[in-house]
C-alpha cells in the first residue's frame, strides 16, 4: 500500500497508459550540445529505472532560425534520428517513456535570424526577431510537423509542443508581441490560429497513437497577456486539434515575477491549473515548485491537476519515484530550487548538472560504487563539503566518522536556512541528517578535534570551512558593530537603521532577513502573490494584478554597500540575482557602490567615495553589520601537515574566494568517489 495513492495511480491514454501520475519536464542541460549520445541515454535512462512515467527532453528546435541559440540541437537530419535512436532504446530498455519537446523559440532566439509574428525585440534578446510574412509562417509550421514526424521515427513516445513561456507559438496569442493584421493576428480567433494548426498538422502526421502534449501558457504574467477566457478557448481548440495532454506554462521569460526560484512557494500555480480542470477533457498536468512526494499527492488529491511535472528534482535525485514507491520519502535528495548548477549553467553554455547532486548528467563518469579497499575515514566539518565525502565514501562502504564543533551538522547551511525565501534549506539538512543515519556514519558533534585525534585513520578529510574576513575598518570594535553569524546564527539584536558592508551573497542574504516583517512569504501564498502582484487571470489580463505589486513594510531601514563601483549583486546567480535584487528594492532598500569605509562611531558609519575619497557621507544607522566575504579556515589542516599527515582539503577551507555549497559537495562528493 502506497502513502501516495494519487501519485502511483496509472492514466490510461487510450492507446497507452502511463504507470503514474509524474511527468519528467523539460529541461535544457546541454548535454545534446555536447554531443556523446551514450551519455544522454545513460541520463535518461537511470531516471527511466527510477520509475517515472514519461519524460520531456530538452527543447529541439525544429530548424536553426527556432533555435534558442546559434548550434541548438535539433532533429534535422537521418544522423540526428540515429542518435536520438540511442536514447529512446535505452529509456524503454528501462520501462520508460519519453516525449522530444519541439521548442520554436521566436523572437527569444539569441541570434539575429530570429523569428516572430512582428518585429518587436524582447527585453532579454540583443536580437530584433524578423516579421514572418505568410509564406514564411507555413514553412515555420511544415518544420514542426517534420520535427513530429522524426521524432516519431527516431522511437519517440511522443512529442511536448512547446505553446508557453514566451517563446514562438505563445508570442502569437497575445497583442504584446502580435501585431499582425492578416489572418494570423488581431482577434484571438487569429492570434490562435497558429498554435492550434501547429497541432493540427503535427496530429495529421503522426496519426493517433502517439501521444502530443501541449503546454499551454495558463498566466503570461506579461502585460496584455491573454485572459482567461482565451485560454479556455485554446485549450478547447487544442485538444480538438488532437492534443493528448495539456501541460502547464508559467510566466513568459521577461516576466518580472519569479516562478522557479527557491522564494516562490510550492505548488504555487497549481491554483491556476485548477482552473482548468472540467474544462477539457484530456488529461492537465500541472508545475512549478513542486518538490516532494507530498506536494505532488496533495495537489493530485486537491483536484489541481491529473497529472504532475517535476523537472530538477529529477536532477537531485533519479530515484524520486523509486524511494517514494519504497516508503523512504525522507531519502530523496532534494531540489532547492537554487537554480546555481542547473538553469544558470544552461544559461551559461555550460553543462548542468545538481548542487544537491553532481552526478547528474555526469552519470558515465562519476560512480559512487563499492570501494576496492575498506578504509577508516575521518572527516572534520559538517557542513556541505564534509557531508557530501561523508555520503558519497560511507555509500561506497568505507567506515566514516564525521567530526564537528558544533551540536547540530549542516555548517552554513544552517545560516541560509534563517533567511526568507530560503526554507528549502531546511530539507536539505534534514536529508543529510537522515543519510548519515541510513549509512550508520559515526556522527561526533560539539567537540574541537585536534592533529592528535586524526593519526589512526587511513583517510583524512578537512572540510572545516571558513572564518570571516576582517575588513580592518576603524571603529568596528564598537558594540554598534556585528557580523552576518552574530545575526543569522546568533540572533544578535539589530537596531532599526542597518548598514551592510559587504554586497556578495551574504550581504544581500542579511539585507533580506533584516527587512523582512513576520512570516516569511515563501511560506504563504496569499501574501507572496500580494508581494509580486500575481493576480488572477479571470480578472486581469496575463494574471498581473490590477494594483501591482504590494511588498510588505521593511521591517528595517537598510543600506547595502560595497566597494565596487559597479552594479550591487552582479556575482549573485545568474537566473536569480534579479530576483534578490528586486527584493531588496521592493523593500527600499538602498544600494551604494564605489564607497571607501572611513570609521564606525557612534552614531554610524562614515563612508566616501572613487579613489579621491571625494563626497564624504555619514550613514546614520544603529547598526553595522560585517558581510566583507571569508578566508579559509585550514589550522587543523596546518597542524596535520606539521605533523607529516597529509590530509585532502576541500570546500571553503581550501578556497574561499567563491566559494558556494555548488562548489563545495561536487568536490567532496569526487574526492570521496576517489579513495
Ligand atoms: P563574497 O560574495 O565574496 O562577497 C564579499 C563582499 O565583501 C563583497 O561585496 C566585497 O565587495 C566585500 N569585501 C571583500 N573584501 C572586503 C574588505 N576587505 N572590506 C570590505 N568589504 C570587503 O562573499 P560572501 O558574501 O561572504 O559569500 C560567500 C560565498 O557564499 C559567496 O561565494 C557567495 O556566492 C555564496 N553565497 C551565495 C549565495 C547565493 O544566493 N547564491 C548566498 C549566500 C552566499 P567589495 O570588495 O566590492 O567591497
Ligand atoms: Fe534543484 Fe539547485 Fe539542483 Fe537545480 S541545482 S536541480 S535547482 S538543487
Amino acid at each position: 500500500m502506497t502513502n501516495y495513492p494519487n501519485m502511483f495511480a496509472p492514466l490510461d491514454l487510450g492507446f497507452t497508459t502511463l504507470k503514474n501520475r509524474v511527468l519528467m519536464g523539460s529541461m535544457h542541460t546541454n548535454l545534446e550540445e555536447v554531443g556523446d549520445w551514450n551519455r544522454i541515454a545513460e541520463y535518461f535512462g537511470e531516471r527511466a529505472a527510477g520509475g517515472v512515467a514519461l519524460m520531456v527532453t530538452g527543447g529541439m528546435a525544429p530548424n536553426v532560425e527556432g533555435g534558442v541559440f546559434p548550434g541548438a540541437s535539433g532533429l534535422f537530419n537521418d544522423a540526428d534520428i540515429a542518435n536520438h535512436t540511442i536514447v529512446t532504446d535505452r529509456v524503454h530498455a528501462e520501462g520508460g517513456k519519453i516525449a522530444m519537446q519541439i521548442l520554436h523559440a521566436g523572437r527569444y532566439a539569441y541570434t539575429p535570424n530570429a523569428v516572430a509574428p512582428s518585429a518587436i525585440k524582447s527585453p532579454i534578446s540583443p536580437f530584433p526577431p524578423s516579421e514572418l510574412d505568410a509564406e514564411g509562417i507555413e514553412a515555420q509550421i511544415a518544420d514542426f510537423v517534420v520535427a513530429a514526424e522524426r521524432a516519431k521515427q527516431a522511437g519517440y513516445d511522443g512529442i511536448e509542443i512547446m505553446g508557453s513561456e514566451g517563446y514562438f507559438l505563445n508570442e502569437f496569442l497575445v497583442t504584446h508581441t502580435n501585431k499582425r493584421t492578416d489572418e494570423w493576428g488581431g482577434s484571438y480567433a487569429n492570434r490562435m490560429r497558429l498554435p492550434v494548426e501547429v497541432v493540427r498538422r503535427c496530429r495529421e502526421a503522426v496519426g493517433p497513437e502517439f501521444i502530443i502534449i501541449y503546454r499551454i501558457s495558463l498566466i503570461d504574467l506579461i502585460p496584455n497577456g491573454q485572459t482567461w477566457d482565451e485560454v479556455v478557448t485554446l485549450a478547447k481548440a487544442v485538444e480538438a486539434a488532437g492534443a493528448t495532454i495539456l501541460n502547464t506554462g508559467i510566466g513568459w521569460h521577461e516576466a518580472r515575477i519569479p516562478t522557479i526560484a527557491t522564494s516562490v512557494p510550492r505548488a504555487a500555480f497549481a491554483w491556476v491549473t485548477k482552473k482548468l480542470m472540467g474544462e477539457v477533457s484530456i488529461p492537465i498536468i500541472t508545475s512549478n515548485r513542486i518538490n516532494s512526494p507530498e506536494v505532488v499527492e496533495s495537489v493530485l488529491a486537491d483536484g489541481c491537476a491529473d497529472m504532475v511535472s517535476m523537472a530538477r528534482p529529477f536532477l537531485a535525485d533519479s530515484q524520486f519515484m523509486a524511494k517514494a514507491a519504497a516508503g523512504d520519502a525522507d531519502q530523496i535528495a532534494p531540489c532547492i530550487a537554487c537554480n546555481q548548477a542547473c538553469l544558470d549553467h544552461t544559461f551559461s553554455l555550460k553543462t548542468s548538472t545538481c548542487l544537491v547532486n553532481p552526478r547528474a548528467c555526469y552519470e558515465t563518469e562519476l560512480n559512487y560504487g563499492p570501494a576496492e579497499t575498506v578504509k577508516s575515514v575521518a572527516i572534520v566539518g559538517a557542513g556541505p563539503a564534509g557531508l557530501a565525502t561523508t555520503l558519497v565514501a560511507a555509500q561506497r562502504g568505507h567506515k566514516v566518522t564525521l567530526f564537528d564543533m558544533a551540536d547540530k551538522v549542516g555548517g552554513q547551511l544552517n545560516m541560509a536556512k534563517q533567511v526568507p525565501g530560503k526554507e528549502e534549506f531546511v530539507g536539505l539538512v534534514e536529508y543529510y541528517s537522515k543519510m548519515l543515519e541510513v549509512y550508520g556514519v559515526d556522527v561526533r558533534l560539539g567537540k574541537r578535534v585536534g592533529a592528535d585525534d586524526l593519526t589512526e585513520f587511513d583517510e583524512v578529510v578537512i572540510a572545516t570551512g571558513v572564518t570571516p574576513r576582517d575588513p580592518e575598518i576603524k571603529g568596528q570594535d564598537r558594540p554598534n558593530v556585528v557580523n552576518y553569524i552574530d545575526v543569522l546564527r546568533d540572533k544578535a539584536d539589530v537596531g532599526k537603521r542597518v548598514a551592510i558592508i559587504g554586497a556578495g551573497g551574504i550581504g544581500f542574504d542579511v539585507a533580506e532577513f533584516l527587512t523582512q516583517q513576520g512570516e516569511s512569504p515563501t511560506l504563504n501564498l496569499e501574501e507572496w502573490k500580494a508581494e509580486w502582484g500575481v493576480g488572477d487571470p479571470a480578472t486581469t489580463r496575463g494574471g498581473l494584478a490590477v494594483s501591482g505589486p504590494k511588498p510588505e513594510v521593511a521591517a528595517r531601514q537598510v543600506t547595502l554597500l560595497q566597494r565596487k563601483a559597479q552594479k550591487l549583486g552582479k556575482g549573485l546567480g545568474k537566473t536569480t540575482g534579479w530576483i534578490h535584487r528586486a527584493t531588496l528594492s521592493m523593500k527600499d532598500v538602498e544600494m551604494v557602490g564605489g564607497v571607501n569605509y572611513e570609521e564606525i562611531t557612534a552614531v554610524g558609519l562614515h563612508i566616501s567615495t572613487g579613489e579621491g575619497r571625494k563626497n564624504p557621507r555619514l550613514l546614520e544607522v544603529d547598526t553595522v553589520v560585517l558581510c566583507a566575504g571569508q578566508l579559509p579556515q585550514r589550522g587543523l589542516a596546518d597542524a596535520l601537515e606539521g605533523k607529516g599527515i597529509t590530509a585532502h582539503v576541500i570546500g571553503g577551507a581550501d578556497v574561499a574566494a567563491e566559494l558556494d555549497a555548488k562548489r563545495a559537495i561536487n568536490q567532496g562528493a569526487r574526492l570521496a568517489a576517489s579513495f
